[in-house]
């Protein structure tokens, strides 16, 4: 399976995030995407380099005042003098566009440097440093290089996206990710097959971007199975079980805790409800965090659980791409991402057909 790279992700190398008002260390870091890369060129997987496109490709997804705001972001703090008073080197939010704030009225776009990322930011944990920008664009660069190369023919193509995307909505960043790249993929092979696509997320968190950027449509079959919010976990708002309003989407909130066996189950569950919409092709967010060893992590997914939950998704037998989203166990992460994709690989190819998701 093609593996889809961009140098540039080394250039988000955030310093903090800021959780309940305390700058932790971030984890979200350069080395995840050297990990996965060693392991799977290892495999045998061949190296594609991302490829940059148009921005229309990721107007279709986002406001474009998110993309300009996000563009300009850091430029913008940095000649405001931010980083010497009050000594923040990082654009990170202190007031927010909350909809209980502003009512009916539009938000504005604030003139204060230090006021604008609360128009775009929905926490703190997700700070834009100098080279953010350009590190989220090759991110999505790499998941439409992806989509372009199953277009081609490739039966799955990975996008080694850093940083990740699964949390952002049309109009909003957070949970360290800038732009939605599965949700751009999803758009770019909407828009080329003019047919249904099918988006399941299993990163341990819930895909609340993709719920809510195609949660009006059909067209865009949006699954995610994570960690119940309802037991305390981000996003904290919304994910929890059931359709959560929107008719094409379907959330499996999985109790903290659980192992391979809770997890693989509904991973296949989603399969066989998005393949019930007749989706031409599938995207993957492929967030490993679910699994036992990851810090802090809310589920016990072993790889085994990874190489199973990719084979129900590979026995969809559709065009497939891979978009990496979280995985913050830098000594794990490249073998549980090998372990799914090599699942899905042999999900495609037939193997164990009718065990899974048991459709054609
Ligand atoms: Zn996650």
């Amino acid at each position: 399976m093609p593996l889809v790279w961009s140098d540039d992700h080394v250039l988000h190398a955030p310093r903090a995030e800021v959780w309940v008002g305390v700058p932790t260390p971030a984890v979200e870091q350069p080395a995840r995407a050297a990990a996965i890369r060693a392991e799977l060129e290892q495999a045998g997987h061949p190296l594609v380099a991302a490829e940059q496109h148009r921005d229309e490709a990721l107007t279709a997804v986002h406001d474009r005042a998110l993309l300009d705001y996000l563009a300009g972001a850091w430029q913008e703090w940095d000649a405001a003098g931010l980083r010497a008073d009050p000594g923040q080197e990082e654009v990170v939010p202190y007031f927010f566009a909350h909809a209980g704030l502003l009512g009916d009225a539009a938000p504005a776009l604030p003139a204060a440097a230090w006021a604008r990322p609360g128009r775009f930011a929905f926490d703190t944990m997700t700070p834009i440093g100098r080279g953010t920008w350009q590190a989220a664009r090759s991110a999505a660069d790499a998941a439409l290089t992806a989509a372009d190369l199953v277009l081609g023919g490739a039966p799955a193509a990975y996008a080694c996206c850093r940083p990740p995307g699964h949390h952002v909505t049309r109009a909003a960043y957070g949970g360290s990710c800038y732009l939605n790249n599965a949700a751009i993929a999803a758009q770019h092979l909407l828009a080329a097959l003019g047919a249904p696509v099918a988006l399941i997320d299993v990163d341990a968190h819930h895909g609340n971007g993709a719920q809510s950027i195609f949660g009006a449509t059909a067209d865009v079959v949006t699954g995610s199975v994570h960690v119940d919010p309802a037991a305390g976990w981000f996003p904290h708002f919304l994910g929890f079980d059931g359709a959560d309003g929107a008719h094409a989407n379907r959330n499996v909130a999985l109790a903290p805790g659980g192992g391979d066996e809770p997890w693989v189950a509904a991973v296949a569950a989603l399969a066989r409800w998005a393949s019930g919409h007749g989706p031409r092709a599938l995207v993957v967010a492929l967030g490993v965090d679910a699994a036992a060893g990851a810090p802090e992590s809310p589920l016990r997914v072993s790889a085994a659980g990874f190489h199973a939950g990719g084979r129900a998704l590979g026995a969809l037998r559709l065009p497939t791409v891979v978009v990496q989203e979280g995985g913050y166990d830098v000594a794990a992460i490249g073998s549980l991402v090998r372990a799914a994709l090599d699942g899905i690989q042999e999900g495609l190819a037939g193997a164990g057909r009718g065990q899974e998701a048991g459709h054609g």
